[in-house]
This record gives structure tokens, C-alpha cells and sequence, in this order.
């Protein structure tokens, strides 16, 4: 019930489109009668966890922050929140964020923006900002958001909280409502390192209903935190440093921090990479052509809103149905998504983007093989106002450039709130590492944390 309370003083950050209060309650109750009993608790046992709006949860409405879904109650839960309830978890409702996972503002979701709560003049990030304003407000201990280009790490940055991102294929995407099936990730918002590792180890694993799902064991991550005095080798991208579009405080505060590491042992060198203006535009090739086919299945009649009245055939009912449903910015990455996949521009866009992808690729494993990790900011500028740069879809886009590389590369990301910024906002430092080693990942993040 403190949880819940937290949540109506918070009303006015809109970072909850449900609260399931009752239920919540219910359960809590539950959870306390089943330990009470003489059983042994699970790994989350009592843990106030929210979902963003795009993690299907049975008989509770998922709407991915759109209108089109805005009745859609899912049938099934994802195996996430399978996992999370098996665990002992209370789900206290259901998060605001940006239309079908597309954006960084949390300004595109068809229910209002979300504000965050340390400057309300700004906004928390996104696309998952309620998941990310739910933890930073102390309205639950835990979310999960999902991360297709940054979605958070880049609001855990913005909010001044722990973001992970789990490598590509750590979680299973069933029940995850697909923006680009490739790049997507269920991720972690919490308060410190060793709750995200808490919160992954329950959800983690092979799951037969995701092929796309890694089959390795999952390590125990929050039992592997005793060796504070092991030396990383860390990495990072002088270009990244040095690009143009970072803020100034931002790089000098990054530098500082890696001289600290240098300084307590750890071995810190420069990696040459070329690739870092050509990231952006790939990964918008790549994730608006996977859009574009993903939400064909939103079509009036296999799931959503149906149009009523106005057309005569089944191709004015789509088109119908589908304007009044999507939002402005999903509908510019629909036709961006099918025009890149179009016949005549096919090679042009889509195929090149696919060759940058397979280059990263290279480039990743060459890193990881003679460093532990790999650091950077996560954003290149901190939260900035409402209204700011909705005007300016590109510019939005830009600042995804230190984000995008790990969705691209597959490996596991997570943003550390290390920094405060003169404008009074947080930022983070971005960790990664190698693909299948998020213990590594979380081990060196506990250390600089
Ligand atoms: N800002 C990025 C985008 O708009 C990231 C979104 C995400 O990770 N879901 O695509």
C-alpha cells in the first residue's frame, strides 16, 4: 500500500496508464500467507515491480501506448511476467511510454507525455519514461522496459537510474509486443546494480517459445558480486569522445571518470572506430523496415480498433482503421520501413545497413577478445525540455548514437547513474560487454558503481 499511495501522489508524472490496486493488494496478502505457511520464497519474493505498456500480461489491457490496442487485453502473459509472478513479484501496474517502443521522449505515446520527476519542464526519455519515472519516483522497485536502440538505458540516464539491457536473446521476447524483432530486448530499470542482476536472473533463460532465446544457463548473477578487488580491461572509442554532438561537461566528466579507473588499477585504452556516423542511419534502416512488417498484423481485424463507418471495400477499411489507430511518428516509420524495403531501393538502403550490421559485428568480437568492457556515455546530451526537439525527428534520432551500437552487435548494455549535470539533471555512463556476458557486465558495473 506504500507503493500505491507513492503512485496517487505521483499522478500528475502520468508514468502509469493502470494501477492495479485491488489486485496488488490481493496478492500482497497472498505472498504473505504462502510464507507464512512454512514455504521458501522466491528470488522476488514481494517485489513491487511495473511493466511497460508493450509486455502482454494475462487479462490485464496492453496497449503499447497506442490507440489502435487501446481495448486489447492480452491473452497470455509474456515470459517475463510468467517468470516474475513464479518468483513471488507484485505487479503493480502498467507503464506509460512511447508508441509501439518508438521514440526517446516519451511524447509519442497516443496517452500523454510522461514528466520526469526530477525536473518536471523535461522529459524522462524513452520510449520506456513511465518504466524509468516509476523507479526514479520510488512508485515501485523495480520495471521492466524494453531496449531496441536504447530505450533503457537512454530514460535510466535521463532519470539517474540503473538501466540494463540483457544481450540479444539473454530474455525471451514472447509476449513482448514487436517493434524490430531483431534488436528488441526486454530490459531492467532499478536502483542499484544488484537488484537489476536480481531481477535477471529470475527472468532469464531458454524459453521454448522463443527461438531467437539463448540456450546457456543462466549464471548466478546476485550471488557473483564478492570479488571487488578484480581488475577490468576496459575500452572505449576516442571518436566517441571526441563527437561533435556531445555535450562538453558530459565528455569531461566521462574522461575524468576513466582517469579514476586508470588510476585504481584498471586498464583503460583507446580503440579505434570509424563506423560511429554511419550507426544511426543503419539501425532506422534496419528497425523501420522490421516495423513496417511487424505491424502489418495490426490491421482492424486480427487485432485492435476497427473502424466503423466510411469505407466500401477491405483495402479503405485497413486504411481506415490503421490512420485513425497509429500515431504520427509510428506512421512516418511505416512508410520510411517500406520504402527502404522496396523494390529499386532495396540494395540501397536495406542491404548496406545489413552490411554495416555485419561489420559491427566483426568489430565487436575483435574488441571483446582483448577487453572485459566497453565504455561510454549513454547519451550525448542530458533530459531536455518538453516540446524541445519534437519539431526535429532527425535531431531526435542522432542522439541515439552511443545507444544504438549494442542492440546492433547484440550484446548487453547498461546505464550506471554516475554524473550530475549543471542543468541539475542526471546522466549515466553506458557499460557493455560481450554477447552472453552480462556477468561480467554486471560485476564491472558494481565495481564503478
Ligand atoms: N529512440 C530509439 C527509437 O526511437 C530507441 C527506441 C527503443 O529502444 N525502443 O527507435
Amino acid at each position: 500500500s506504500f507503493y500505491l499511495a507513492q503512485i496517487r501522489t505521483n499522478s500528475h508524472l502520468n508514468a502509469f496508464l493502470e494501477v492495479y490496486n485491488d489486485e496488488a493488494l490481493k496478492r500482497a496478502a497472498e505472498l504473505d500467507a504462502f510464507s507464512a505457511s512454512g514455504h521458501t520464497p522466491g528470488k522476488l519474493h514481494g517485489v513491487v515491480v511495473a511493466l511497460k505498456d508493450v509486455i502482454c500480461h494475462k487479462e490485464h489491457k496492453t496497449s503499447a501506448g497506442s490507440k489502435i490496442l487501446e481495448n486489447y487485453t492480452a491473452i497470455y502473459n509474456a515470459t517475463a511476467v510468467e517468470r516474475l509472478l513464479a518468483a513471488g513479484a507484485i505487479i503493480i501496474g502498467r507503464n506509460n511510454c512511447d508508441e509501439f517502443a518508438m521514440g526517446s521522449s516519451n511524447e509519442n505515446s497516443a496517452f500523454g507525455a510522461v514528466l520526469n520527476a526530477k525536473d518536471s519542464s523535461r522529459v524522462p526519455g524513452g520510449s520506456s519514461g513511465g518504466s524509468a519515472v516509476a523507479v526514479q519516483a520510488g512508485l515501485c522497485m523495480v520495471s521492466l522496459g524494453s531496449d531496441t536502440g536504447g530505450s533503457v538505458r537512454q530514460p535510466a540516464d535521463f532519470c539517474g537510474i540503473v538501466g540494463l539491457k540483457p544481450g540479444y536473446g539473454k530474455v525471451s521476447r514472447y509476449g513482448l509486443i514487436a517493434y524490430a524483432s531483431s534488436f528488441d530486448q526486454i530490459g531492467i530499470f532499478a536502483n542499484s546494480v544488484e537488484d537489476a542482476a536480481l531481477t535477471l536472473e529470475a527472468i532469464a533463460g531458454p524459453d521454448e517459445f522463443d527461438s531467437t532465446i539463448s540456450n546457456e544457463p543462466v549464471p548466478y548473477y546476485s550471488g557473483s558480486f564478492k570479488d571487488e578487488n578484480r581488475k577490468y580491461k576496459i575500452a572505449y572509442f576516442n571518436e566517441a569522445l571526441e563527437h561533435p554532438s556531445l555535450d562538453k561537461e558530459i565528455a569531461t566528466s566521462v574522461q575524468s571518470f576513466m582517469v579514476k579507473l586508470q588510476a585504481e588499477g584498471h586498464t583503460i585504452e583507446p580503440v579505434h572506430f570509424d563506423l560511429l556516423d554511419y550507426i544511426v542511419p543503419a539501425y532506422y534502416i534496419l528497425t523501420t523496415a522490421e516495423a513496417s512488417s511487424n505491424l502489418s498484423r495490426f490491421d482492424g481485424i486480427k487485432y485492435g480498433y476497427a473502424a466503423k463507418e466510411d469505407f466500401s471495400d477491405l483495402t479503405e477499411f485497413y486504411k481506415r482503421s490503421r490512420s485513425y489507430g497509429f500515431g504520427k511518428e509510428v506512421k512516418r516509420r511505416i512508410m520510411l520501413g517500406t520504402f527502404v524495403l522496396s523494390a529499386g531501393y532495396y540494395d540501397a538502403y536495406f542491404t548496406k545497413a545489413q552490411q554495416v550490421r555485419k561489420i559491427l559485428a566483426n568489430k565487436t568480437n575483435e574488441i571483446f577478445n582483448k577487453y572485459d568492457v566497453l565504455v561510454s556515455p549513454t547519451v550525448p546530451a542530458p533530459a531536455f525540455k518538453l516540446g524541445e526537439k519534437s519539431k526535429d525527428p532527425i535531431e531526435m534520432f542522432l542522439a541515439d548514437i552511443y545507444t544504438v551500437f549494442a542492440n546492433l552487435a547484440g550484446i548487453p548494455g547498461i546505464s550506471l547513474p554516475l554524473f550530475s549535470h549543471s542543468s541539475g539533471m542526471p546522466f549515466g555512463l553506458q557499460v557493455m560487454a560481450a554477447r552472453e556476458n552480462e556477468l561480467t557486465l554486471l560485476q564491472a558495473s558494481k565495481v564503478f558503481m
